[in-house]
């Protein structure tokens, strides 16, 4: 995989796509985090006199232009952190676009509206792609977090332009890499949530590396229904529960709640007894990797299991590793963020990564031979 710095980009038209899916607060960034960490790229590539291209996708508009979700906070926010004027085009394809291109000066930043915005990205079409291909010289991939994800402007664009791996993607998997193969043990993964297909998808194969995984938020919902616990009224998916009942799981590392907030029959967080047996395991991890909420940690009622894991991880001595977006919100809330020795821009992706799946996103970039580079 080749970095950013392996090559010339001075008057080339470089596309990023970066991870700006933020949170927003009606019409403001809540938590820039992820605009943030794409700041060492972009700031490289204006000291080294690249016209910059920034694509990215905010949320799930399904497709469709949606005026809630376009991407005028996170202009408003590269701003503000750049102390740069930072243009935006209505759209991320097409005429208008190639004109705003065209006329962009050496150290000068254009923002592409959503790409979700067409169906075209996630169904990672061909003509969609090439439609982005036609606007720069350079594709670099910033979006560690969507790099599991097979969409156009992540699989699509590497197949026609010279790609390389952005600063902070570089860092990611350097990190993660040193994870799997030299892992410090005892490892201990913590998983919550509520997307749960994705992350526990990854369990089977996350148990080859983790000596413990401990389980909160909706995923440990899953696993208390398939195991036959009565878990009443709380949140579970069913697609998760097939899916688990088919594989083949090795149970004996996996920790589940004991107790709950407010009952079983409605399950928001995990208790007081589970969050102590939980710290336990983490203050004697060397490794500690955590992805997911173990409740409704953004209600305050419901935020003290979650509080508790994060407090543990953050006493701890072993090397922590955390992501996703809700949890790194959390950590936030909490005060915990500085503390944690990792932090990744991705959930899923991070999961996937070390569960060792190879992602697509980033296998894009492998494909391309040196010569095509120039
Ligand atoms: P991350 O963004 O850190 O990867 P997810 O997006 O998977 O995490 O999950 C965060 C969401 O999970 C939050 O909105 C939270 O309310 C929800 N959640 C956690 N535990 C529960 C629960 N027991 N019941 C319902 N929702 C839950
Ligand atoms: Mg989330």
């Amino acid at each position: 995989m080749r970095t950013l710095k392996d090559i010339n980009v001075a008057n080339k038209r470089v596309l990023v796509r970066c991870d700006f899916d933020v949170p927003l607060d009606k019409d403001k960034v809540a938590d820039d985090f992820r605009i943030r960490a794409c700041l060492p790229t972009i700031k490289y590539l204006i000291k080294h006199k690249a016209k910059i291209i920034l694509l990215a996708h905010l949320d799930r508009p399904g497709g469709r232009i949606d005026p809630a979700l376009t991407l005028s906070p996170v202009q408003d926010k590269l701003t503000e952190l750049l102390e740069l004027s930072i243009f935006k085009t209505p759209d991320c394809v097409g005429e208008v676009v190639e004109e705003a291109v065209a006329g962009l000066q050496t150290g000068e930043i254009l923002l592409l509206e959503n790409l979700r915005f067409h169906p075209e990205e996630e169904e990672n079409d061909l003509n969609f792609a090439k439609q982005l291909v036609k606007l720069g010289d350079i594709f670099v991939n910033e979006a560690f977090a969507v790099s599991h994800r097979t969409h156009a402007s992540m699989v699509g664009i590497p197949r026609f332009l010279p790609s390389v791996a952005g600063l902070r993607l570089t860092q990611e998997v350097k990190i993660l890499t040193q994870i799997i193969s030299q892992p410090k043990r005892h490892l201990v993964v913590i998983i919550g949530g509520a997307k749960v297909l994705t992350k526990i998808k990854v369990i089977k194969n996350l148990s080859g590396l983790a000596d413990s995984i401990l389980l909160g938020g909706v995923a440990a919902n899953v696993f208390m229904k398939v195991k036959g616990q009565e878990i009443g009224e709380s949140k579970t998916d069913r697609e998760t529960e097939e899916y688990l009942k088919k594989i083949d799981l090795d149970w004996s590392k996996i920790y589940l709640p004991i107790d709950f907030l407010p009952n079983k029959n409605l399950i928001l967080d995990i208790g007081l007894k589970t969050a102590k047996n939980f710290a336990e395991i983490i203050s004697k991890s060397k490794t500690i990797i955590w992805n997911g909420p173990m409740g409704v940690a953004e209600l305050e009622e419901f935020s003290s299991g979650t509080r508790k894991v994060a407090q543990a991880i953050a006493e701890s001595s072993g090397f922590s590793l955390v992501g996703g977006g809700d949890t790194i919100a959390a950590l936030n809330k909490f005060g915990f963020l500085e503390k944690m020795d990792h932090v990744s821009t991705g959930g899923g992706a991070m999961l996937e990564f070390l569960a060792g799946s190879k992602l697509p996103g980033i296998e894009a970039l492998k494909l391309r031979k040196k010569s095509n580079l120039h």
